[in-house]
């Protein structure tokens, strides 16, 4: 599937429906999220391989995995209430693999592999005043991956290559992204705002 039909497929998703601040749900867009898993596809990444996504959410990212021949695609969310949008979604996206949606936490998840392809947009951490949450994802990403594919904060490039480095990861490839995002939360002030944010490519020993 090429990746203009992927981001058609993916803009059929749902957004939250409750959405919780506490967990930073925003949906990732469907541009960037078919971005990522394209560019995850032609690293060799996808194809006949275990696909973790965590903190699914919606499951755009595990949906869009599922589309582009995977062995098999497991989702991962710690809030309940979004795991049945995430199946809304995967009947309307209707991705050629069918996707596991575990109910977890990330940084405890319900899996053991070591040989996976982790694809995550965490929480970052910015909004909550908790900076860097996105560091116990990656330290599951490091546990559950050979590679992974993840989104971050603009300014965080710093600390992902040296978490990377710390705990046996190369970063093979970073590149910036912009993640347009709609009027989610009452305290946004403005119909749409665009984020920018840095997605990395991590292979992990
Ligand atoms: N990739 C998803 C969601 C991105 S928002 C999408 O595109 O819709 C971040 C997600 O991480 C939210 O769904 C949030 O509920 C989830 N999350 C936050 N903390 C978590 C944790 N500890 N374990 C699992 N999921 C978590």
């Amino acid at each position: 599937m090429d990746r203009g039909e992927l981001e058609r497929r993916l803009d059929r998703a749902a957004g939250f429906a409750e959405p919780r601040v506490a967990l930073e749900q925003y949906p990732t867009p469907p541009d960037v999220a078919a971005h990522l898993l394209h560019f995850a596809a032609m690293q060799g990444d996808l194809a006949d391989r275990t696909v973790i996504d965590l903190g699914a959410g919606t499951g755009v990212l595990a949906l869009g995995a599922a589309c582009l021949g995977p062995q098999r695609v497991i989702g991962v969310e710690r809030d309940t209430a979004a795991i049945p949008t995430a199946r809304e979604n995967e009947a309307r996206v209707d991705p050629t693999t069918p996707v596991a949606w575990l109910a977890g936490d990330a940084p405890r998840p319900p899996l053991c592999t070591d040989d996976a392809t982790v694809v995550m947009n965490p929480p970052f951490g910015a909004q909550t005043g908790r900076e860097g949450a996105d560091r116990a994802f990656l330290a599951t990403a490091s546990d559950l991956a050979a590679v992974s594919h993840s989104i971050h904060n603009a300014g965080s490039h710093d600390f992902v290559e040296s978490f990377a480095a710390d705990n046996g990861g190369t970063v093979t490839h970073a590149f910036r992204v912009q993640l347009a995002l709609g009027r989610q939360f009452e305290f946004h002030d403005a119909d749409r705002r665009e984020i920018p944010a840095l997605a990395a490519r991590i292979e992990w020993d």
